[in-house]
């Protein structure tokens, strides 16, 4: 059993099996193909569109929306999967609403925007459901790259090196591939073991090995695989979790909330899996919604996130916080933990009013208790296992343009590396970016 599961108030199966089927059903079912020729009828094909400049990995929006509306769902694909090999789990997971639709002249103009992701699911599904692999390998070009982590930004960067010709080892520490896509996002939006068999259709291009249970840091060193390969790509993430900084943080009960999320991704049964009756879970980004929502989804009966600053500052969309509310969860603001209670489990927690001076947050003195007997840390996640002689920046790989690291020879890509959001199209384009810029070291 894991750790914060040895916790006296979890139980299992608060909900029937057929409710928490239903419950973990996909949040935005598959357009079928008349609903998408309507939508993809609302797209104004902006010259200099705005969703496009919106986009991370530049997707040509309005040529993909033109080529669904004219009946070629699969052209649409292509012109996707061109610039976004993970198109599909992207148009599952992308905060649209702060990207591409929140740019669409459609939202600015009358407050509903062009359904852009759900149009690119349509378009990627058609082609991938059907099995087919679009691309094809370049002549061989003799040269051999390592990538380490198969995440998002692991898997993007080894389908572009594999299609220019080289050939790809990505040594990956878990037992799976995927990265967070198949441990991290939430279940509604990857049903169906989406992640593992966007994993298999990628690997379709040939020249790519994944070896599992292969860690950097472990029986792996940075030299090693430099000795080894013509080019190193580091996309291992985030792999710490920020501590809260309370007295007795690791009692029975609490948890991170990426070990129970990971948990959850990987259940079989669902029904199976214990969950706290009163949950509090802090923080206020998208690991922390998708902990509250997902514990609430199993049962739970009162699930609050609390958040020490206002809910304009929330790091989750307010997309997210309209979910998390619709789902029952309460959302606490200008709080923070100062307190836990518990003799063999915890039973409550203290939260602190707080007040932003200056741009930090600072206690009022005025407290309120929660009753929990299940707590999960959402606060952030840190880099974990980066080899020491690279430089950082702000705590993770410091890399210049195309991905380089301080150390010749060395790439690295996705939430590992400086820069950027913590996203998953964000992971995808900087791994590809980089796939362009080893091979250009690579081959002149
Ligand atoms: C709970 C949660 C929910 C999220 N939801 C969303 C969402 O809805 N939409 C969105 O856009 N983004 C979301 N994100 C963010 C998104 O998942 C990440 O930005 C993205 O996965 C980053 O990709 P990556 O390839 O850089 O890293 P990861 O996906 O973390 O992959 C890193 C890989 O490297 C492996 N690894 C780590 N260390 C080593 C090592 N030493 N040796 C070998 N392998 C190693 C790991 O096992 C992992 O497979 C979420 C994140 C979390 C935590
Ligand atoms: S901004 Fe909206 S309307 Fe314009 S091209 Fe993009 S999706 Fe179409």
């Amino acid at each position: 059993m894991a750790p914060g599961q040895m916790a006296s108030g979890l139980a299992a199966g608060r909900l029937t099996a057929a409710e928490i089927d239903a419950n973990f059903d996909d949040l935005h079912p598959a357009y079928a193909p008349h609903e998408a020729a309507v939508a993809a009828d609302r797209c104004y094909f902006c010259y200099d569109a705005p969703c496009t400049t919106a986009c991370p990995t530049d997707i040509d929006i309005p040529l993909f929306i033109r080529q669904i509306q004219t009946g070629q769902p699969e052209a649409a694909a292509r012109t996707i999967f061109d610039q976004n090999i993970l198109g599909g789990i992207c148009a599952r997971v992308c905060p649209t609403e702060t990207l591409c639709e929140e740019a669409c002249v459609r939202e600015t103009a009358e407050g509903k925007p062009v359904e852009i992701g759900r149009l690119q699911r349509y378009a990627t599904d058609t082609v991938m459901s059907a099995g087919v692999h679009p691309y094809s390998r370049a002549p061989e070009t003799g040269k051999s790259v390592a990538v380490v982590g198969a995440g998002p930004a692991g898997l993007a960067c080894a389908h572009r090196l594999a299609m220019l010709g080289h050939e790809v080892v990505i040594y990956e520490s878990r037992p799976k591939a995927g990265g967070l896509n198949e441990f991290g996002i939430a279940a509604y939006k990857a049903t169906g073991g989406f992640a593992q068999s966007e994993v298999d259709w990628l690997l379709q291009i040939g020249g790519i090995t994944i070896e599992t249970g292969r860690a950097l840091g472990g029986e792996l060193t940075l030299d090693g695989l430099k000795a080894d390969h013509d080019a190193v790509f580091l996309s291992i993430g985030l792999g710490g979790v920020n501590a809260l900084r309370v007295p007795d943080e690791n009692m029975p009960g609490v948890r991170n909330a990426v070990d129970f999320i990971a948990e959850l991704r990987q259940a079989e049964n669902l029904s199976a899996l214990a969950v706290g009756r009163n949950v509090v879970v802090i923080g206020g980004g998208m690991t922390a919604v998708d902990a509250a929502v997902q514990s609430k989804l199993l049962g739970a009966e009162n699930v609050t996130i609390a958040y020490r600053r206002g809910r304009d500052a929330m790091p989750a969309s307010r997309y997210e916080q309209d979910l998390a509310a619709s789902k029952g969860v309460r959302l606490m603001f200008n709080v923070m933990p100062v307190g836990l209670t518990g003799t063999e489990a915890l039973t409550a927690v203290d939260l602190e009013y707080t007040q932003v001076v200056d741009g930090r947050v600072t206690g009022t003195g005025e407290t309120v208790t929660l009753p929990a007997d299940q707590l999960f840390k959402a606060i952030g996640q840190t880099l974990d296992g980066a080899p020491g002689a690279l430089a950082l920046e702000g705590g993770k790989i410091a890399v210049s343009d195309g991905g380089r690291t301080s150390i010749d020879g060395v790439w690295a890509g996705g939430d590992c590396a400086a820069g950027g959001d913590d996203l998953t199209v964000t992971a995808v384009a900087e791994g590809r970016d980089a796939a362009m810029d080893i091979h250009k070291a690579l081959v002149g």
